[in-house]
C-alpha cells in the first residue's frame, strides 16, 4: 500500500470514528457500506494553495482534524465558487473536499460527505441545494444561519441540519472551522447554488 493510500485510509477511519461519536450524524443517515478508495482523483488546483496554507497552520488535538492535516496533499481539494460569488478573501481561506460520494476520495452510491475548512472572519453567503444536509463541527466554531431558524454558534461535536432547498449561510467571526457535512435524499449529485 502506498503512503498516499494509507493517509487516505487513516483519514476515512478517523472520519468514521467522529461519526460514531456524534449521535445526530448517525440519526441523519447510515455510514455507507460500499466505500471503495477512488483509484484516481483530480489534482488540487494551485489557486487553492493559499487557503490550504491557512488550514495547515491551524493545529488541533482532534484526531480527525489531525488526519486531514496529515493527508492534506493527497486530497482533491475544491472551491467551486467564483470570486464574483464569494469574494477574494473567501477564496484565500476556504477549501473543501468530497470525502465520499459519486466523486469522492471514497466512492459510494449510498450517500455523500464533504469536509469543509473556513478560515477565521469569513462569510459563506446564503445558498441552497436539493439534498438535505447536516453539518457537524469537527474543530473551531461557526455561526450557522438558516431561513426560519435562529442563528446559532456551534463548537466541536455540535450539529445543524438544513432541509431540502432551505436557504443557509455560515460565518466564522471568532475562529476557523473544520466541519463534516453529510447529505441525504434527492439531489445527492447536485451542487449548492448561491442565492
Ligand atoms: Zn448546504
Amino acid at each position: 500500500m502506498t503512503d498516499s493510500r494509507k493517509l487516505r485510509e487513516a483519514l476515512l477511519q478517523e472520519a468514521q470514528r467522529f461519526y460514531d461519536q456524534t449521535p445526530a450524524l448517525q440519526t441523519f443517515t447510515p455510514w455507507p457500506t460500499d466505500l471503495t478508495l477512488a483509484e484516481k482523483i483530480p489534482d488540487t488546483p494551485p489557486d487553492i494553495n493559499p487557503a490550504l496554507d491557512v488550514m495547515q497552520n491551524w493545529q488541533s488535538e482532534q484526531p480527525f482534524h489531525q488526519a486531514i492535516r496529515r493527508a492534506i496533499n493527497v486530497i482533491s481539494w475544491r472551491q467551486t465558487y467564483s470570486e464574483a460569488e464569494v469574494g477574494r478573501a473567501f477564496l484565500d481561506a476556504f477549501a473543501y473536499f468530497e470525502l465520499f460520494g459519486p466523486d469522492g476520495l471514497f466512492r459510494t452510491n449510498e450517500g455523500r460527505a464533504y469536509v469543509g475548512f473556513w478560515g477565521q472572519g469569513l462569510f459563506y453567503p446564503w445558498h441552497h441545494h436539493l439534498a438535505e444536509e447536516i453539518y457537524a463541527v469537527v474543530s473551531g466554531e461557526a455561526c450557522f444561519e438558516a431561513a426560519g431558524d435562529p442563528a446559532v454558534t456551534l463548537g466541536p461535536g455540535e450539529c445543524k441540519e438544513h432541509a431540502s432547498l432551505q436557504e443557509h449561510a455560515l460565518r466564522t467571526p471568532g475562529s476557523p472551522t473544520l466541519s463534516l457535512v453529510l447529505w441525504r435524499g434527492e439531489g445527492l449529485a447536485g451542487d449548492p447554488v448561491i442565492s
